[in-house]
């Protein structure tokens, strides 16, 4: 029966351990959060420049909740369009120096859309194999031939453009930095060879925006290639204040075809007032100075020193995401848990959310923690390192 096969495979999800649950906080997200049993320090929220609870990003959202309703009860373009929408949109695309941006309710559906929306069968995508789900199921729609280069391979990247000579436009998609590695796109790399062989570049910027690069623009701003990159999706679901919603930003003619074709925004409700002004007011932050975004470097540096200091291996460049590289998914899962009982929320990551062999726990620095939470979460790392093994 449907009920006897969905049990075993409920069964099968448990059993191969990649079950997963959810922990119920009772306060804001922040660095420090409050359980049912208790206190802890956080150490896994996408909250990187700590906006999610930062007091003008809440007064924003109250404020724009009280003057533009709570919601729109249509998509964009029956009713669904406010000023708010139109300036959020006009203050993104000057955010990422490009002409034009388009929202959407979440960065999901900004991936979910646009391949379909831009490429025809007589067309070819090349998209890295680590990237975003999001990304691989927007693929998965489109009716473009499809290839799938090695992680960050450029031989292999070049050697699919060059097979893909024979398709009408070709587009290069990458994440701009990896979430489950912390390790950044070689875009200028990746740019040079899309110059080469006539291809588009897109990025995603979920694990980039606000914090990487000189001014928080993001992994192109890092790399030097802003001009190069085409398309720019990204979300306001992690550093810009960790409500929801996407987007897309790059040239006009593009986002006017997304406008007309994208089927998440067609179909779908209009981005709620107040988040729209909680991102807003994220992104006057950013844009008045980086100082937030400073913070969570030298608070990222700091982690990843002493950890590195203490034994540990971390993986990915300078990213505030630090993957902590245990390799046995049960080590992981033990020392994950280990760390909660001191009072550090970290989780362990294993197959098949990264590969075999190459557990880990993601440990996620934030603007908003403290030196002092930082040195706690080492120490409990060192501690319940030492007593697993992970550590001589
Ligand atoms: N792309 C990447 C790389 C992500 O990490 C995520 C979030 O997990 C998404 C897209 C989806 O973003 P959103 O939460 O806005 O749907």
């Amino acid at each position: 029966t449907q009920s006897g096969s969905t049990q075993g495979e409920l069964e099968g999800i448990r059993g191969a351990g990649t079950w997963k649950s959810e922990r119920v906080i009772a306060s804001r997200q922040g660095p420090h959060l409050r359980l049912a049993g208790g206190g802890i320090l956080n150490f896994c929220a996408n909250n990187y420049l700590g906006l999610s609870s930062h007091p003008e990003v809440i007064r924003a959202g109250v404020w724009t909740l009280e003057q533009f309703g709570a919601g729109l009860s249509s998509v964009r373009f029956i009713c669904g369009t406010q000023s708010i929408h139109k300036d959020l949109e006009e203050k993104i695309s000057r955010f990422h120096q490009r002409e034009d941006a388009i929202l959407y309710a979440s960065c999901f559906d900004a991936n979910a859309g646009i391949f379909e929306a831009l490429l025809t069968p007589e067309d070819a995508v090349l998209s890295d194999e680590l990237n975003h789900a999001s990304i691989i199921d927007g693929i998965r729609l489109c009716k473009a031939n499809k290839y799938r280069y090695r992680h960050m391979d450029m031989q292999d990247l070049e050697a699919k453009l060059q097979d893909a000579q024979k398709h009408r436009l070709r587009l290069v998609a990458t994440d701009g930095a990896f979430s489950m590695d912390g390790d950044i796109a070689p875009l200028k790399e990746i740019c040079r060879l899309a110059e080469k062989y006539e291809a588009l570049v897109f990025i995603d910027e979920c694990h980039a925006t606000g914090f990487l690069g000189p001014n928080g623009r993001g992994t192109d701003e890092l790399l030097g290639v802003m001009d190069k990159v085409t398309i720019v999706n990204s979300t306001l679901g992690k550093a810009l204040g960790g409500a929801a919603g996407g987007y897309t930003t790059g040239p006009k003619p593009l986002i006017d075809l997304l406008r007309q074709r994208s089927r998440p925004y067609l179909f779908s409700n209009s981005l709620p007032p107040a988040v729209v002004g909680c991102a807003s007011k994220a992104l006057d932050l950013l844009m008045e100075s980086n100082a937030i975004a400073q913070s969570m470097a030298a608070k990222t540096q700091r982690f990843r020193s002493k950890m590195t200091a203490a034994g540990f291996t971390i993986s990915g460049q300078d990213h505030p995401i630090c993957p902590v590289m245990l390799g046995d998914a049960r080590l992981a899962a033990v020392m994950a848990d280990d760390m909660l009982s001191r009072g550090i929320y970290v989780i362990g990551f294993s197959y098949p959310v990264v590969p075999k062999g190459k557990a880990r726990i993601r440990v996620q620095i934030s603007a908003v923690h403290s030196d002092e939470d930082i040195d706690r979460c080492v120490e409990a790392f060192t501690e319940v390192g030492r007593k697993h093994g992970a550590l001589p």
